[in-house]
């Protein structure tokens, strides 16, 4: 499983490395991780065993910057996994300019079978075992896969009794209470939104009145498929894990909402009708958002898929060979690395305003959200052009030049 995401990630790296005819030197730099920090987590269990855990912190690169990347619980993790996001993560830090390297980590276990307190204690020896490679200028981690903020909160207080003072800048996606940013999943919403708009536009489709579909309806897909709403597109179809449900006039998502917080899942929803959830792929409409899991556009998919553009809300959602398929057919793929980059650009403001102990207004973290957002968007659209490839090419492109130029302007130590 790790392997394959680790593989997608070299091959994208290895053609961005020939495309910009990157000194060889520094790509074989970039194709191994820095530091990959294996660890053994014991953990005291409810039942007074000891349950023995593995644990992974990777360090991708860190020239431009502090590594930034979620700690992720799950029973399928991987060491080749983590590097592949810790990989991802050096190339998204990148694309959107903010001045971090590329670090992911997690636990191979399954937090659901296990008790808050059992979760807490996970949490905290992990964190110590990890320790020495933390810290506001060294690494940052955040939310991902069955962590949030209540696990940063145990993450922040379990580094700072080691450090012996209070470390808010070592965690983002903390609680409001001890530093965290309103609303941190929403901030990945709300850049998908500006990409779509963005690339709406290039591609003269006005956005009032076209027709969205959405996968996924969790953290990332509830509240874009409301922003699609609000800015005035019809939003035909919403598929979650249960099922989904379509509505050519347009889904009411508010009524949406209020249904999935009752019954778990957007299926069985009173304002459309019910539909396969791969059904969703043959809906004609103009934009297309994966937001739930990674390799759901095969190959087989992207002949189906009738959007005139994707946005990548989910984290490696296209493979390869589907890549290809859409290139052929004239599908726009705004890929991943920029379309969802805009959680770790408010992770960036959040660590940004930890540094300064000063708080900024949540409208000057929109809006300085909106502007890197654009600005990143217009310099790899620009790029697709010159290079006359398709975006998720541009993106690494201007990802691994940036991260090379540093690496040239920092020189080789010793
Ligand atoms: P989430 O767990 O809150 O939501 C996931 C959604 O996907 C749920 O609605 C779930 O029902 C749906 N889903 C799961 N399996 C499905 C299936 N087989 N078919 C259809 N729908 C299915 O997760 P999230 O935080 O919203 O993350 C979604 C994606 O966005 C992930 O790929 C994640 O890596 C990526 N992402 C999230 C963030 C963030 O800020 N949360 C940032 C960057 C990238």
């Amino acid at each position: 499983m790790g392997s394959k995401a680790w593989q997608a990630v070299l091959d994208n790296l290895d053609e961005a490395a020939e495309l910009a005819k990157l000194d060889p030197d520094v790509h074989r730099m970039l194709r191994t991780p820095r530091r990959v920090l294996e660890v053994s987590v014991p953990v005291r269990m409810d039942d007074g065993s000891v349950e023995v855990f593995t644990g992974w912190r990777v360090h991708h690169d860190t020239t431009r910057g502090p590594a930034k990347g979620g700690i992720r619980f799950h029973p399928d993790l991987d060491v080749d996994e983590v590097k592949a996001l810790a990989a991802m993560m050096t190339f998204k830090t990148a694309v959107v300019d903010l001045p971090f390297g590329g670090g992911k980590g997690g636990v191979r276990c399954d937090p659901r079978r296990m008790s808050l307190g059992e979760l807490e204690r996970l949490t905290r020896r992990f964190t110590y075992e990890i320790s020495p490679i933390l810290g506001p200028e060294e690494d940052i981690p955040a939310p991902d896969v069955n962590t949030d903020g209540r696990v940063m909160a145990w993450l922040m207080d379990t580094l700072s009794m080691v450090q012996g003072r209070l470390l808010p800048g070592s965690v983002t996606g903390k609680p409001l209470s001890i530093g965290g940013t309103r609303n941190h999943s929403g901030a990945t919403s709300a850049g998908c939104l500006d990409c779509a708009r963005v690339a709406l536009r290039e591609l003269g489709i006005p956005m009032a009145g076209s027709r969205a579909v959405v996968q996924g309806f969790g953290k990332v897909g509830g509240p874009l498929a409301y922003l699609l709403a609000s800015a005035g597109m019809r939003v035909v179809a919403v598929a979650d894990i249960g099922g989904a449900v379509h509505n050519e006039g347009g889904l009411d998502i508010q009524a949406l909402s209020e249904h999935v917080a009752e019954t778990g899942t957007v299926a069985g929803f009173g304002g459309g009708d019910d539909i396969d959830g791969d059904a969703i792929w043959d809906i004609e409409c103009e934009l297309l958002v994966p937001a739930a899991l990674g390799g759901v556009i095969t190959e087989e998919v992207a002949e189906r898929i009738a959007a005139k553009l994707v946005v990548e809300a989910a984290n490696g959602p296209t493979t390869t060979e589907a890549q290809g398929v859409l290139d052929r057919r004239g599908v726009v793929v705004v890929p991943d690395i920029l379309a969802n980059a805009g959680g770790v650009t408010a992770s960036y403001f959040e660590w940004a305003q930890a540094q300064q102990a000063y708080p900024w207004d949540d409208g000057v973290v929109a809006e300085r959200l909106r502007q890197r957002m654009e600005r990143a968007f217009t310099a790899v659209w620009a790029r697709a052009e010159t290079l006359g490839v398709d975006m998720r090419t541009a993106a690494y492109v201007v990802a691994v030049e940036r991260v090379a130029d540093a690496i040239a302007a920092r020189g080789l130590f010793p």
